[in-house]
C-alpha cells in the first residue's frame, strides 16, 4: 500500500481505496489474503549479535583474565599439559556462560510469545479478537482504554477517546482524538484522526479503519523496536558478582604476598613456586558460581511460567521470595468473576431473581410471582437502561453453555433482562462515556422517539450524588437502607439513573453527569469467591506475608467478601476517598493497619503501595487497568491480569497472571522462596571447596612441603565436579517449613554470620581431614603421586557428601524427603563414574597428573567423605537446638 496522508482524505474515498466496510469489517477469507499480501504486522526483529560475539562476550571477565595470565605463565615454563587444561576452563566456562545465557534468553522469549498483543477486530460483521500480528490494512479495529494501539490507524468513531502518545511525539499528556478529516499539511501532533501504533488509549472508546501495518507505520518508520531490554541482572548476581571481584583481587594480593613468603623463607624453585601460586589462584576463585546461579534463575521463571505465572524478567523471581504484602483486587481475582443478578430494588419495590450463571433461565419475582412489566414501568425502565448502557454480549455456544463477551458486570445485567417476560429493548446509542474505574460509571446519550435522554449505570453512591440524594433523610436514607442490606451479605451493587436532554445534544462528556438525574434502581450482584484463594489466604498468613484488599467496590461488600475469605476482620474498612485526604503519616498508618479498603481510585493504589514500601515492605500490587500502571510499575512485583487485564497493565507489570487468579500469586511466592534457597545452598554448597582448596596450597607453601594439588586437578574440582553436582541443587524441592516462616529481610547480606561461619567450619573439617590423611601418609612413606591423586579423591568425595548436607540448610539430611531429588542421585552416580575414570583411565591419568589407586588407598577418602557428612550433620543438629532455646527464651519474655 502507498503512503498516503491518510488524515486528509475523506472517508468515503477512504473506505475505497483500502476497500472495506465500516459495519462488517473485512471477511474472514479477505483478511487471510491480505495477510498473504502484506504480511504479519510486526517491526522487524532487532539485530541481535552473532552467535560468535555473545560467545566471546565471556571472556570480557576479571576471572578469565587472571586464568589467561595462568595460562601464559605455565606455557613460559613449559607445562603444556596445565597451559591446554587452563585454556580448556577458560572455553568450558564461556561455553557455559553461553548456554545460560540462550536459556536465560529463551527463557525470557517464550514468555513474551506468550504475552504477545491481542487486538479486537470486525470480521465478517463480528467482533473478533484477534493477534495484533495478525490485522491488515483495512481492518476494523475497536479500541478501549488500556489498549496499545496496534497499528496506524484513521477513527471512525471516537467517544471520549483520550490517547497518550509520548513514545511518538514526547508529549506526555493525553490528545483527545476525534474523525474530522484534516488538511494535508497537517504535523503529526495534530493528526486528531488518526491513532499511531505503540501508543496507548488512556481513557474511552472507538473504532478506525487500519490504514498502516508493520515497518509502515510512524513507529515502524522511527525506529526498529520498540522492545525494552529484559533484565538479566539480579539484585543477588549482582552481589555475587561484587563478591567475585573482592574475592578476585584479594587472592590475587595474597598470591603475591605467598611468592614473597616462599621465595624468602623457602629455597622454592621460581618456577614451581609460580606454579603453585598459580594453583592457589584458580583454587580459591569459585569459578562457574555465576553460571550456575544463573542457570537456577532461568530454570525458576520457566517453572512459575508453567504453573500460570509470566514472571517477566529474572529479578522478579528473587524478589517474589521476599514478599511481605500482597495487595489484590477482589473482583476476578478472590472471587470467581462470575456473576449473577439476585435482586432488583426500585424506590418502593423490590424483587428477587432466579436462576444462576448467564444462563437466561431464570425469572425475576415479585411477591413470589413472576413480574409483569406492564404492571411495572419503572423495572422496564431500570432493565432498558442497564442493557442499553452496556457493552457485554450474551451467546450460546455449540455445547450449549451461555458465555459473554465483554466485561463480566455487564454481562451479567444482560442476562438479567433476558430473564424479563418480555424482550427489552437496547436503544440506540449516539454518544457515551466509557466505564472507568477512577469515576466508576459509565453513561450513553439515547434518542429515543422525539427525546433525548443520558442513561447512566455504576457505583450507587455515584448515582445518588448525581441525584442529589446524598443526604440521609428522605428518599436518600432510603436507598442508603437498601444500599446497606444488599452490599451487607457481600453482594456488589450496580446503579441506574435518567435525565432527559435537549434534542440538539449530540454527544456527552463529564460536565453533563454532574446533577440532574433521577435514581431509577440497584441491582444486587452475587460473585462467589474462588474456594481455593480461601486456603492460599491461609497459607499467606502461616507464611508472614500480609493480604490486604483494594477494591472499587462498595465498602459494605468489600468487608463482607473480606470476612468471607479471610481478609480483614469483617469490620474495619477505609474508603479511597478517606486516604485522599491524608498526610503521609496517616497513610502510613492507614496502610499498616486496615486490610480493607473500598471505592478505591488506580491513584489510591499507588499511595498504598509507596506508604507500605516506605514502612520497609515488599510489596505485590494486581491491577488491570490503563490508570493501574503506575502504581504496578512502583509495586516490588506489579501483578497484571491475563485475562481481563488491559495491555497497558501487562507491560507495567513484572508478573502476568495467565488465569487471574490468587492463589496463582501465592504459588510464585512459594516458587520463590525455592528458588532463593537454592541460590542460596548453591552458594553454601560451592564456596567451602574453594576455601578449603586454598587452605590446602596455602598451609603447604607456608611450610614448605610438596603440593599437594596441581593446578589442573583443581581446575578439574572446581568446574567439573563443582557445577555439576551444583546443579542438582537446582531440582531441590521447597522444604517443609518454608512456607510456614516469614519471608526474609530484603535487604539481608547474601553471606550471614551463619554462612560464613558454615563455609569457615566446613573448609576446616574437609582441610583437616586432607592435611592428617597427607601427614600419616608421608609418615608411612607412600608415594606422592598417589598421596596427590587420594587428595583429589578426598576432595570430591567430601563435596559430593556435603552435597547432602546442603540440601537443607539446618535440617537432617536423611528426612523423608532424602530421596525427592533424584538429580541429586543420577549426579552422584555419574560423579562416581567420573572419578573411577579420572583414577584409572590411563589418558585421564596424563590429562590431570593421577595414577590408579589400589583398593586399600580408597578408605581415606571415603571416610573423610562421610565424616563431614556426620560432622556438618552434628553442627547442623547443636545450631537447631540452639535456635529452639532461642526462640522459647524469646517467646517466655
Ligand atoms: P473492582 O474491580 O475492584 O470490583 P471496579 O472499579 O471494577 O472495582 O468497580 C467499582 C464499581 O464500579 C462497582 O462496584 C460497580 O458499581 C461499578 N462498575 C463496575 N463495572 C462497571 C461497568 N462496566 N459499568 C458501570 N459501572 C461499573
Ligand atoms: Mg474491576
Amino acid at each position: 500500500m502507498h503512503e498516503k496522508n491518510w488524515y486528509g482524505i475523506d472517508m468515503a474515498h477512504l473506505l475505497e481505496i483500502l476497500d472495506t466496510d465500516p459495519r462488517d469489517g473485512l471477511s474472514e477469507e479477505e483478511a487471510i489474503k491480505r495477510q498473504q499480501k502484506f504480511g504479519p504486522n510486526e517491526l522487524p526483529e532487532p539485530k541481535k549479535d552473532p552467535a560468535l560475539i555473545k560467545f566471546f562476550k565471556h571472556f570480557n571477565d576479571v576471572l578469565i583474565y587472571v586464568l589467561l595470565a595462568a595460562g601464559v605463565i605455565t606455557l613460559l615454563l613449559g607445562h603444556y599439559i596445565d597451559t591446554a587444561v587452563i585454556l580448556m576452563v577458560v572455553v568450558i566456562n564461556a561455553i557455559i556462560g553461553y548456554i545460560q545465557q540462550s536459556k536465560a534468553e529463551k527463557a525470557l522469549d517464550s514468555i513474551r510469545k506468550m504475552l504477545s498483543l491481542k487486538a479486537t477486530a470486525l470480521r465478517s460483521g463480528v467482533r473478533r479478537e484477534v493477534l495484533s500480528s495478525e490485522l491488515v490494512p483495512g481492518d476494523i479495529a475497536v479500541l478501549t482504554a488500556g489498549d496499545r494501539i496496534p497499528a496506524d490507524i484513521r477513527i471512525l468513531e471516537a467517544d471520549n477517546l483520550n490517547v497518550e502518545e509520548s513514545s511518538l511525539t514526547g508529549e506526555s499528556t493525553a490528545v483527545e482524538k476525534n474523525s474530522a478529516v484534516l488538511p494535508d499539511d497537517t504535523g503529526l501532533g495534530d493528526r486528531l484522526n488518526m491513532l499511531f501504533a505503540g501508543t496507548t488509549v488512556s481513557s474511552g472508546s472507538g473504532t478506525g479503519i487500519v490504514v498502516a501495518i508493520g515497518a509502515n507505520t510512524e513507529l515502524g518508520k522511527i525506529s526498529s523496536s520498540m522492545e525494552e531490554v529484559d533484565q538479566l541482572q539480579t539484585p543477588l548476581l549482582k552481589q555475587t558478582a561484587a563478591f567475585g571481584k573482592v574475592i578476585s583481587l584479594i587472592i590475587v594480593i595474597s598470591a603475591a604476598v605467598m611468592f614473597g613468603i616462599g621465595y624468602v623463607f623457602h629455597d622454592y624453585e621460581t618456577a614451581d613456586l609460580l606454579l603453585a601460586i598459580i594453583g592457589l589462584t584458580v583454587a580459591a576463585i569459585p569459578e562457574g558460581l555465576p553460571a550456575v546461579l544463573s542457570i537456577i534463575l532461568a530454570l525458576g521463571v520457566q517453572r512459575m511460567a508453567g504453573k500460570n505465572a509470566i514472571v517477566r524478567n529474572l529479578p522478579s523471581v528473587e524478589t517474589l521470595g521476599a514478599v511481605t504484602v500482597i495487595c489484590s483486587d477482589k473482583t476476578g481475582t478472590l472471587t470467581k468473576n462470575e456473576m449473577t443478578v439476585t435482586s432488583v430494588m426500585l424506590k418502593d419495590k423490590e424483587f428477587s431473581v432466579t436462576g444462576t450463571g448467564y444462563s437466561p433461565k431464570g425469572t425475576i419475582l415479585h411477591d413470589k410471582k413472576s413480574a409483569i412489566l406492564e404492571d411495572h414501568p419503572d423495572l422496564l425502565e431500570f432493565l432498558t437502561a442497564v442493557k442499553t448502557v452496556n457493552e457485554a454480549h450474551l451467546r450460546c455456544d455449540e455445547d450449549g453453555h451461555w458465555v459473554i463477551s465483554g466485561d463480566a458486570t455487564e454481562g451479567c445485567l444482560i442476562t438479567l433482562a433476558e430473564k424479563a417476560e418480555d424482550d427489552i429493548e437496547r436503544l440506540p446509542i449516539l454518544s457515551k462515556i466509557p466505564f472507568d474505574s477512577s469515576y466508576k460509571y459509565m453513561a450513553a446519550l439515547v434518542e429515543n422517539g422525539n427525546s433525548k435522554w443520558i442513561y447512566v449505570k455504576g457505583a450507587p453512591e455515584r448515582l445518588l450524588k448525581m441525584a442529589d440524594l446524598e443526604s440521609s433523610s428522605g428518599e436518600g436514607a432510603l436507598w442508603h437502607e437498601k444500599m446497606y442490606q444488599h452490599a451487607n451479605k457481600g453482594e456488589r451493587l450496580m446503579g441506574a439513573a435518567v435525565k432527559g436532554v435537549s434534542t440538539s445534544k449530540l454527544s456527552i462528556d463529564q460536565e453533563d453527569m454532574e446533577s440532574g438525574f433521577s435514581l431509577i434502581g440497584l441491582a444486587g450482584i452475587i460473585d462467589p469467591p474462588r474456594e481455593e484463594v480461601i486456603e492460599a489466604i491461609q497459607q499467606c498468613k502461616k507464611a508472614g506475608i500480609i493480604v490486604k484488599m483494594i477494591t472499587g467496590d462498595h465498602k459494605d461488600t468489600a468487608v463482607a467478601i473480606g470476612a468471607q475469605m479471610g481478609i480483614g476482620d469483617g469490620k474495619r474498612v477505609l474508603e479511597g476517598r478517606e486516604l485522599d485526604r491524608m498526610d503521609d503519616q496517616q497513610l502510613t498508618h492507614a496502610a499498616l493497619n486496615y486490610d480493607v479498603f473500598a471505592r478505591t481510585s488506580p491513584q489510591n493504589k499507588l499511595q498504598l503501595v509507596k506508604a507500605l514500601q516506605a514502612e520497609n515492605h515488599v510489596c505485590a500490587m494486581t491491577g488491570d487497568g490503563v490508570n493501574d500502571a503506575p502504581a504496578l510499575k512502583r509495586a516490588d512485583i506489579g501483578v497484571a491480569m491475563g485475562i481481563k487485564g488491559t495491555e497497558v497493565s501487562k507491560e507495567a507489570a513484572g508478573m502476568v497472571l495467565v488465569d487471574d487468579n490468587f492463589s496463582t500469586i501465592v504459588n510464585a511466592v512459594k516458587e520463590g522462596r525455592r528458588v532463593y534457597d537454592n541460590l542460596k545452598k548453591t552458594i553454601l554448597f560451592i564456596l567451602p571447596t574453594n576455601v578449603s582448596e586454598g587452605a590446602l596450597i596455602f598451609v603447604s607453601i607456608l611450610f614448605g612441603t610438596a603440593l599437594p594439588l596441581t593446578a589442573v586437578q583443581i581446575l578439574w574440582i572446581n568446574m567439573i565436579s563443582a557445577i555439576t553436582i551444583s546443579l542438582a541443587i537446582a531440582f531441590e524441592k521447597l522444604e517443609s517449613g518454608a512456607m510456614e516462616r516469614s519471608p526474609r529481610k530484603a535487604n539481608a547480606k547474601l553471606l550471614g554470620p551463619y554462612y560464613i561461619f558454615r563455609v569457615a567450619f566446613v573448609s576446616f573439617v574437609i582441610c583437616g581431614g586432607i592435611l592428617l590423611m597427607n601427614m600419616l601418609l608421608a609418615d608411612q612413606q607412600v608415594d606422592p603421586a598417589i598421596i596427590n591423586t587420594m587428595t583429589l579423591q578426598a576432595l570430591v568425595m567430601s563435596q559430593l557428601m556435603y552435597l547432602f548436607n546442603c540440601r537443607s540448610e539446618t535440617e537432617f539430611a536423611l528426612n523423608r524427603d532424602f530421596f525427592s531429588n533424584k538429580i541429586a542421585f543420577l549426579v552422584s552416580g555419574i560423579l562416581v563414574a567420573v572419578q573411577l575414570a579420572v583414577t584409572y583411565v590411563p589418558f585421564m591419568n596424563i590429562l590431570l597428573g593421577t595414577v590408579p589407586l589400589e583398593a586399600q588407598y580408597w578408605i581415606w577418602p571415603i571416610v573423610i567423605g562421610i565424616s563431614v557428612f556426620i560432622i556438618v550433620e552434628l553442627e547442623k543438629w547443636i545450631v537447631r537446638q540452639y535456635r529452639k532455646s532461642e526462640k522459647t527464651l524469646k517467646t517466655d519474655t
